[in-house]
């Protein structure tokens, strides 16, 4: 299994247009990073998290040709912006899978009506696919058996996906036991870390390593992060032996 981190930023993205933050000012590549997505590939499978407004700069840097789904975690537009950018894959593929819980279907559908609609159809816009994702329901999406992870940011649910020893989980404040308990044997985690400040619907630094702690994976990587977590370099040097920050086009292999 191979997976991209195709953005690693949280919802405004580093740099923040017009900011002199020195992290926005940052030349470390690794400073940089668009709105939070993931590609997980598989034998020839290739499904995406999360739809951002970077969306379509993500496909063209990792030269993308073909997908077979989108999994949404939520509804907020730093996850769901892009969605008219699929129309490449669609005027190639047809109707787009995606996969979300139905209230995020039905945002979505609320958004980008056009999309949604069955009749009377713009000539040229794009169509989906729709599978609702249901909490304690696994997802079979190619050879594989994909299990949704129930959590909360704040007081909205969102979905973490686990794929195989793979799992990934962003924007996420609080998660029950039960649902803690769906990860474990992962060797790799991937959770958001925003800040060093505490935050009400996301995991600080210190919330993301102790639940990095409690599930015990080989590996963990965070993502979803602020320019207000500090400087790549000095941050990744401060974490425990096997926890990285993810950066923009990292790849790893599982
Ligand atoms: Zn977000």
């Amino acid at each position: 299994m191979k997976i991209t981190f195709l953005g690693t930023g949280t919802s405004q993205g580093i740099p923040i247009i017009g900011s002199e933050h020195p992290v926005c000012l940052s030349d470390d590549s690794r400073d940089k990073r668009l709105r939070v997505s993931v590609m997980v590939e598989w034998d020839d499978h290739c499904y995406i998290i999360d739809c951002g407004p970077d969306f379509r700069q993500q496909m063209l840097s990792n030269d993308v040709k073909r997908i077979d789904g989108i999994l949404f975690t939520h509804e907020h537009a730093d996850h769901t912006a892009g969605l008219d950018d699929i129309r490449p894959f669609f005027f190639r593929q047809g109707d787009i899978p995606v996969y979300a819980h139905e209230r995020v279907l039905k945002a979505l559908e609320r958004r980008f009506d056009y999309i949604f609609l069955t009749e009377g159809k713009y000539p040229g816009a794009p169509s989906v696919k729709q599978h609702v994702v249901k909490n304690n329901e696994t997802l079979k999406l190619g050879n594989l058996n994909v299990v949704p992870i129930n959590a909360m940011h704040n007081r909205l649910q969102v979905f973490g996906y686990r794929f195989d020893d793979f799992a990934y989980l962003t924007d996420v404040k609080s998660i029950e036991p039960d649902e803690v308990d769906k990860l474990t044997g992962v060797d790799v985690l991937v959770v958001n870390a925003l800040r060093i400040d505490a935050h009400h619907s996301h995991f600080n630094l210190e919330e993301a390593i102790t639940f990095v702690k409690r599930v015990g994976p080989k590996r963990a990587y965070f993502t979803h992060i602020s320019h207000m977590l500090g400087f790549h370099a000095e941050v990744e040097e401060s974490l425990p032996e096997n926890v990285f920050l993810a950066y923009d086009n990292l790849k790893i292999e599982l």
